[in-house]
């Protein structure tokens, strides 16, 4: 009798982990041949991945009411680096095409490349510093990236001032 036990709360615990959709085998094709939508491939807990992409420019800027030499106008060759997170693969095994993420990037960058900070919006009205700019950075992305699979977001931002100071923003 404890075996049979043992198997019904086998089969219950299996049908709770497929009605919640911890494991999903069929995430390539439904059954008219259209591509399924996408679907995590296997979860478990929080299990997400991750991809990033690296961009870099140069730029000036001055930092408002800092008592020091950066209160000065001065330059950075700034890095910045977008990360995107989320749980699931497409039917080939991405999570985001690195190509459009790279796109979304460079637009906003080349916004800001080879350009005075404290006189671009937003840096004309809020201090041009690296944690700003990370949050910058992370607003823009987060609002021009279009068709994110499901469940996925920008991660987290860091721009690096220097290679050995950065500053970093999420939400
Ligand atoms: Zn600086």
């Amino acid at each position: 009798m404890f075996g049979v036990a043992e198997a019904n709360d086998d089969r219950m615990l299996w049908r709770r982990r497929l009605a919640g959709g911890f494991y999903d085998f069929d995430t390539a094709q439904n059954a008219g041949g259209t591509p399924a939508p996408r679907k995590p491939a296997i979860l478990k807990g929080k299990a997400m991945f991750q991809v990033s992409v690296d961009e870099s420019f140069s730029a000036g800027h001055a930092l408002r009411g800092y008592k020091g030499k950066c209160e000065n106008v001065h330059g950075h060759n700034y890095k910045v680096r977008i990360i995107l997170e989320g749980p699931g693969l497409d039917s080939i095994g991405l999570l985001y095409d690195f190509t459009h993420l790279k796109r979304v990037i460079r637009e906003i960058v080349g916004g800001v490349d080879h350009k005075f900070l404290n006189d671009q919006a937003p840096f004309d009205v809020i201090n041009p510093s690296a944690e700003n700019l990370a949050k910058f950075f992370y607003d823009e992305t987060s609002r021009q990236m279009n068709a994110m699979p499901e469940g996925a977001r920008i991660a987290r931002v860091t721009v690096w001032e220097t290679d050995t100071t950065s500053a970093t923003y999420w939400s």
